[in-house]
Formats: C-alpha cells, sequence, structure tokens
C-alpha cells in the first residue's frame, strides 16, 4: 500500500485519480482526531466479487458520526454506491476498502461548524498479519497502555483519535517484539487487541467480553458469534480477568484487517499446545467459507460487486 496506489478514488461525491484527493494541512480532524471510519473487505467469490456485510459497517459510520455531531452530507445508499464503484473502476478483487468522513477546513475551535469531507479508498490486500500468522498464529502481549474509560472516549465509534490507543499499543508490542498487543480496560479486566477483538475457548465454548469492555463492537466478532451458535459452539459474553488468557485451551483475535488469528502466546506463555486449536481452526473454516461457498451464508452478508 504505501507506494502501490490504485488508480481511483471516491472524494466528496466523485471519482477521481488517487493523487487529486487532497485535504488542507488546517482540516480540523488532522489537528483533534475529528473522523470517523470504516474497514471492510470484499472477497473473492464463485460468482465475482462481493462485499462483506458492507450495510452493517456503513450503519455503524454513520452511528460513529451521531455520537461525534458529524452531519454526513450522503446518504448510506450513496456511500455504498462509491465502495461498489471504486472496487470496480480499480478492477479489485480481494481488497480493503475505508470510508472515512472528517471534520474539514472550517475553524479550529473544538466545536467548530467545520464541513464534513467523506471519502472512500480502495485497495488489493491479502492477509493483514501475514499469511504465516492466520496458520501458525501470533505471539502477543498484554500491553502496559490501557483502553480509555468509557466516561472518556467512546469505544463504539469508530473514530480516529481512538486510534491512538491502539498505536500505542500495537508499537509497544512490535518494540518488545510481539505481533500484537492486547490491551486491558480501564477496570483491569479484559478489553481487546490494538485493532482486533478476541475471543477464549475454554474446551468446547467461546468466550468473548461484552461492549461494555471499552470494545469496538466488531462485525467480525458478530459474524463468529453467529456463525459458531449455527454450529453448535456455545458462545458466552461476560468479563474475564487478564490471566484467563494463559489459562484458556485457544485464544484468537479477529478483525475485517485480522480476519481469525490464532494466538499461540500471551506475554511469553504457551496458550494451550502453543499450536491453533480445534475450535479456532473451524472458525476459521466457517469463516473463510463464506467465501468459497462452503458455509451458507446465513443472512445474505455477501454483497456482489
Ligand atoms: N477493535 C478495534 C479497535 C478495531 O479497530 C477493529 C477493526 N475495525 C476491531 C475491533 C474489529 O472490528 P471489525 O470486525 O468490525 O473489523
Amino acid at each position: 500500500m504505501a507506494t502501490n496506489y490504485p488508480e481511483w478514488i471516491w472524494h466528496n461525491g466523485e471519482v477521481m485519480p488517487w493523487q487529486n484527493a487532497t485535504v488542507h494541512v488546517m482540516a480540523h480532524a488532522l489537528h483533534y482526531g475529528s473522523s470517523v471510519f470504516e474497514g471492510i473487505r470484499s472477497y473473492v467469490t464463485p460468482d465475482g466479487p462481493a462485499i462483506f456485510r458492507l450495510q452493517d459497517h456503513l450503519k455503524r459510520l454513520f452511528h460513529s458520526a451521531k455520537i461525534y455531531d458529524m452531519d454526513m452530507p450522503f446518504t448510506q445508499e450513496q456511500l455504498s454506491a462509491a465502495c461498489h464503484e471504486v472496487i470496480q473502476r480499480n478492477g479489485l478483487e480481494k481488497a480493503y476498502l475505508r470510508p472515512l468522513a472528517f471534520r474539514s477546513l472550517g475553524g479550529l475551535s473544538l466545536s467548530a461548524d467545520c464541513p464534513t469531507e467523506v471519502t472512500v479508498a480502495a485497495w488489493e490486500m491479502g492477509t493483514y498479519l501475514g499469511a504465516e500468522a492466520l496458520e501458525n498464529g501470533i505471539d502477543a502481549c498484554v500491553s502496559s497502555w490501557q483502553r480509555f474509560a468509557p466516561n472518556t472516549i467512546p469505544a463504539g465509534a469508530k473514530a480516529g483519535g481512538n486510534y491512538l490507543s491502539g498505536q500505542l499499543v500495537a508499537r509497544e508490542a512490535r518494540r518488545l517484539g510481539f505481533g500484537e498487543g492486547i490491551a486491558l480496560a480501564s477496570t483491569g479486566l479484559l478489553s481487546e487487541g490494538a485493532g482486533e477483538n478476541i475471543f477464549l475457548v475454554f474446551g468446547k465454548q467461546m468466550f468473548t467480553v461484552p461492549v461494555s469492555a471499552a470494545i469496538l463492537n466488531g462485525i467480525t466478532r458478530d459474524t463468529l458469534m453467529k456463525l459458531a451458535r449455527i454450529d453448535g459452539i456455545e458462545v458466552i459474553e461476560r468479563d474475564m480477568p487478564r490471566e484467563y488468557l494463559y489459562l484458556a485451551d485457544e485464544v484468537f483475535m479477529c478483525g475485517t484487517a485480522a480476519e481469525i488469528t490464532p494466538i499461540r502466546s500471551v506475554d511469553g506463555k504457551p496458550v494451550g499446545t502453543g499450536k491453533a486449536g480445534p475450535v479456532t481452526r473451524r472458525m476459521q473454516e466457517l469463516f473463510f467459507g463464506l467465501f468459497d461457498g462452503r458455509t451458507a451464508d446465513p443472512e445474505g452478508w455477501l454483497e456482489p460487486v
């Protein structure tokens, strides 16, 4: 992605060459983190490329904007069409879509009524943490940085400013030689990865923390809970202490970018056998099966481009 830009981008209602979608250095969002965004994937399916849970992602984008009183100058239908268009115009198949809405030029007071600009970019994207990671898992650590308390910054909004927390967690992990960092909530209980939700497996049951644990209400998390239940795997949402990461039979992370990444150790302690366990493998099979047709799409999540 660093140098290999696609040709076209959608910006404020128009498809234009990638390099023309620019922003002024005094844009509010650049100074104060006042942006909201989504990360969405398209996959190759037997019926051609399809965008996964596009409408759910766009709903979350509008919810994020609502939390911050950000006027959206486009409708969900218009942004949906923009997402399809950037995939098509760039001839992409397995891609990552990034709709972004931000307070633009219009004042630097915190309450300034800045116009909202909206961009939709898309680029080819394989695995996020590496193909190796999907297969063999990653080594994770618990970060010394906690997630923000729920009465400070709402974790339920996918806002640019939230990712300062994610950067601290991810960069610390990388500096210490780990593949990813996991943050605790201000309660001291388990929250989520820098950019992923977390599942723990004890026996045949899957556990994940509730949305009140300062997490982003992940769409992959929701997908896995639904697929697991259809498959007869029990899923329990509950708060969990840090040490459960060490005691679980299996731990995995999930997110649009990370997909389903096994965690083979936490803080240097092996998780279970130190290899992806049977429930993690089953969830990978069910999830990736959505795209090659082995798993029935229970709610019409795939939107053909
Ligand atoms: N938590 C955070 C902080 C994230 O950035 C993401 C990625 N969007 C997730 C969880 C997973 O969310 P989703 O499955 O909707 O991509």
